[in-house]
Parts: structure tokens; sequence; C-alpha cells
């Protein structure tokens, strides 16, 4: 029986092995490997607080390319929300934990399926820490000591935990007051009352990061730095669907062009009292087409001049957690800065931190009790601590794209290419791996279809080899 095997279960993982499941007609083996407490849900949907939320609305989040409202009709039929509006509802912002209970129910449900079509499902609670490729078998070597061979494997990693900013002192980052994975509630977890906490990043995650020392009942104050300051915009022109710029897109436009179409778009309608983010949603649907268009130096102007605005207009939070955000600013409890941090010191557990404010356009200091670091997913694998991935990278396996941001892969067939220029026939991988493939290759709207796509692929070849 031909055995497939899936590393990671996070949402892309998960709906690759479902859409297996319920598009196969021949027996197989589904392997899928993730550790217990992230299983089915990742890191996004597995959140330690119900006050982080989805940053796409309800009516937007279905799991399936093809059943626009499948969880918007899943959660009206939860007993907290079958007496509410469904059109508000459908606009509105769930937390991350009913996300992830749905994911959970679906997979429950693919299980049944399974069952009744002899799919074998294997679920390994484990971490893959190695992986080797010979002739038609991809190996892998667990962390619980095992070894497994499997005859096709798809990679669905997805979010590393953010890399320690380069300071001095490199060393601080072995503190235990030092958090460099935000996503885990020990992060904000036992804090002290008499020094604040900095938190390093001014993104989404920052924000949840906030509402969860709140939560904990940490009542300091808190710091915030990153080298552009607090830019996250609320939801604000919920619904308003520009279309002018398409129109006036054309094939292969040079990032200049394209940069001159949208500024003129965005003046017209500033002039209407609009602001800019109607237009960079209009351009979604296009944004991988233009990418894959886009030279190595178009790419590299885009993430050295550009990537910081387009992340500002795309990555928004509900207008209540801005406001949130924003009274605290203005109580004092926190203060965002924009600058670089130069070093870091620890004595007797303060911590001292030195960085340069850009504002002040001077170095300053600030003492905290604990650090935690939210700046965003690590993308270069070789930046990784022990990772299969780095591991691939070395032995050839696979590669990056220049600018690190992902896994070189054929996007038509998820086929991850080797150091040799050369497609994997049985090594694939989906999700935030193909960002420097595609660029938008992080959130549901995009993973749905991906997981489709490939499990399609898969079906048809292990049709060809039955034949
Ligand atoms: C905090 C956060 C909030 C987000 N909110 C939204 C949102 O509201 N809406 C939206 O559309 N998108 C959101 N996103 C984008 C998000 O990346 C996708 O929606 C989606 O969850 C990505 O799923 P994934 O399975 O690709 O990655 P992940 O969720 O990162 O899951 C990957 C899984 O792989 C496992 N894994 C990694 N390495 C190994 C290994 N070596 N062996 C075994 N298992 C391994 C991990 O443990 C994890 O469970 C959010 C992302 C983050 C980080």
């Amino acid at each position: 029986m031909k055995k497939i095997g899936i590393i990671g279960g996070g949402f892309t993982g998960t709906m690759t092995a479902v859409q297996l499941i319920y598009k196969s007609t021949e027996p197989f083996e589904i392997i899928l490997i993730n550790e217990r407490e992230t299983l089915n849900k990742g890191i996004a949907y597995n959140p330690y607080s119900n006050k982080h939320l989805l940053n796409v609305i309800a009516g937007k989040m279905s799991a399936y390319p093809d059943k626009p409202d499948h969880f918007l009709d899943w959660v009206m039929k939860k007993e907290i929300f079958i007496k509410k509006d469904k059109t508000l509802i459908a606009n509105s912002f769930l937390p991350r934990q009913v996300y992830g209970e749905y994911l959970f129910d679906i997979w429950e449900e693919a299980k049944e399926e399974a069952e009744s079509k002899q799919i074998k499902l294997t679920v390994i609670e484990s971490f893959v820490i190695d992986l080797d490729t010979s002739e038609d078998i991809i190996s892998l070597w667990l962390d619980n000591n095992q070894k497994l061979n499997v005859d096709e494997c798809v990679i669905a990693t997805g979010n590393h935990i953010p890399r320690n900013p380069r300071i001095k002192n490199m060393d601080f980052y072995n503190s235990p007051n030092y958090f460099q994975n935000p996503w885990k509630i020990e992060s904000v977890k036992d804090t002290k009352e008499n020094l604040p906490i900095l938190i390093v990043g001014n993104g989404l995650t920052m924000v949840d990061t906030v509402l969860g020392l709140l939560e904990q009942g940490f009542k300091g104050e808190i710091y915030s730095i990153s080298p552009n300051g607090f830019n996250i915009l609320p939801h604000r022109h919920n619904g308003l669907k520009y279309s002018k710029l398409v129109e006036e897109l054309q094939d292969n436009m040079n990032i200049y062009e394209l940069v001159k179409l949208i500024n003129k778009h965005i003046k017209t309608v500033r002039e209407y009292g609009v602001s800019a983010e109607p237009i960079i949603d209009s351009l979604r649907p296009q944004t991988q087409k233009i990418w894959k268009s886009f030279t190595d130096h178009e790419k590299e102007l885009f993430m050295s001049r550009l990537r910081h605005l387009w992340g500002v207009a795309r990555h928004r939070i509900p207008l209540h957690s801005h406001d949130k955000i924003q009274q605290l600013r203005i109580d004092g409890k926190l203060h965002i800065n924009s600058g670089k941090i130069i070093d870091i010191t620890e004595l007797n557990e303060s911590i001292t931190v030195q960085y340069f404010d850009k504002k002040e356009n001077g170095i300053k200091a600030i003492n905290v009790s604990r650090i935690i670091n939210c700046t965003g997913p690590e993308t270069d694998l070789a930046n990784l601590d022990k990772s299969f991935l780095k591991n691939c990278l070395l032995k050839g396996i696979l590669t990056q794209d220049k600018l690190k941001i992902g896994i070189k892969a054929d996007t038509e067939s998820f086929q991850i290419i080797n150091s040799d220029g050369k497609p994997h026939t049985n090594l694939y991988t989906i999700g935030s791996n193909l960002k420097g493939e595609l660029w938008e290759s992080t959130a549901v709207n995009e993973l749905r279809g991906q997981a489709e796509k490939l499990a399609k692929k898969l079906k048809a070849k292990m049709l060809i080899h039955k034949d």
C-alpha cells in the first residue's frame, strides 16, 4: 500500500490530508506527523487566549476553496452563535480558538470517511529531525527515534519561530527571561510587576502579546520596538471593493510602472476620503502572478522599499483591538518606539536594553524584566536551529530563493527543486514555504486552494502507478 507522509499537521498539512481522503478512490496510507499540542491547529489556531482573533472575517475563512460558506455555516450551528445575526457573524473577527475547533471537527469527519474507504490514517505525535531521499523512497527520522520510509512526502512545516535579533551579546538569548517563541503562553505568564516588559516587533503578534499580558494580570508598563514603530491599521473599509486598478493592470508591468499605477489610484480614492487598503486588497488575486513576473532585482527592491508599506495595508486588525492598543498608549501603559536594538545585558534579573531611537536620533536605554520576540516567523532555513530543513539545505535536497523567504519549488506541481535545479518526483512543499515563489502564500485564502490542488495531483499519481 502506498504511503504518503505529511510533515506538519497545522492548517496546511491537515487540509492536504483531508482533501486526499475525500478525493481518493484507492486504499493507501497517510502518515501525518505533528506534535500533540498543535495537531490539526498549527501555530495560528492553537492560541493561548480567546482574545486572539482571526484577522480575516468569518465569511472568508472556509477551509474549502469550493465551499465558501463552510466555516460560517459551521459557526452558525454552534450554540453560542445560533441566535446571532448571520450577516454580523459573517463580518466578524472570531477567536482563533474557534477556528481550531472547526479544523478539529473537519479532521474527525475526515477520519470517518477514511475508515469507510479503507484509507489507513496514522498520526505520529512527534517531530521530524532529518530527511533523506533515495531512489523512490523518502526516509524520515523522528525525535522519538522512529525511522519511516514513505513513497511521497509533503513538507507543510508552516511558521518557524522568530530569529534572535543580532546584538553584541548574543549569550543573552540563553536567559530564562527571554522568550523567543511568542505563541506559547509561557511568554506572558509569571511576570514581575516591578519592571516593564519589552516586546521586540510591532506587528500582529505584538498586539496578541499585549492582550495576553493584560489577560494574565500584568499591570506594569510595556515597551515595544521595531524599525518602523506602530503602523497597524484597523479594518476600516469592510466590504468596499475597488476594481479600477485591476482594469488598468497589464501583463509584465515592471515594479516602477506598478507603483506609479498604485499611487495614481491611491490619490483618486483619497479624494473621496478612502485610504489605500481597498486598493491593495483589489490586487490580492493578482499578487502571485505579479510576483512571479518580477525579476530578482525587482523582488529585492520590493523587499527593501515596499514590503513594510505592503504589510501595513495587508495585515490589519479588528477595530476594537486597535482601539484597545491606542487607549493603552494614551494611558501611558504602552510605549511604542521606532529604532534598533544595539545590545542587551542582564544583571540580577534586570535587563538593560540599549537601542537607537529613531525619533530622538540617539542611543537610549531601558530596564525591563523580560523580552518577548514578536519579530515574525524566520524564513531563512540556514538560521534555523536543529531543523531537518536546514539539513536538507546543506545536503542539496532543497534550495532557497535568492531572498531566502522560502523553498524553491514548481508552483504547479509543488515539487521541491534540488540543488541541481531538478524537481524531486516525490517531495513536495506548500504553504509559507512557497513565499519566495508566490509572495502571498500565508493565509487560509491561499492555502486551502494549494491543499486541494496538491491532493488532486497526488491522487492522479496514485492512479497512474496503479495502471
Ligand atoms: C499567529 C498567527 C495568526 C494567524 N492568523 C491568521 C488568520 O486569522 N487568518 C488567516 O487566513 N491566516 C492567518 N495566519 C496565517 C497562517 O500562517 C495560516 O492561516 C495557516 O495557519 C498556516 O498553516 P500551516 O499549517 O501552513 O502552518 P502552521 O500553522 O505554522 O503549522 C505548521 C505545523 O507544522 C509543525 N511542524 C513544523 N516542523 C515540523 C517538523 N519538523 N516535524 C513535524 N511537525 C512540524 C508545527 O508544529 C505546526 O503544527 C496566522 C498566522 C499566525 C502565525
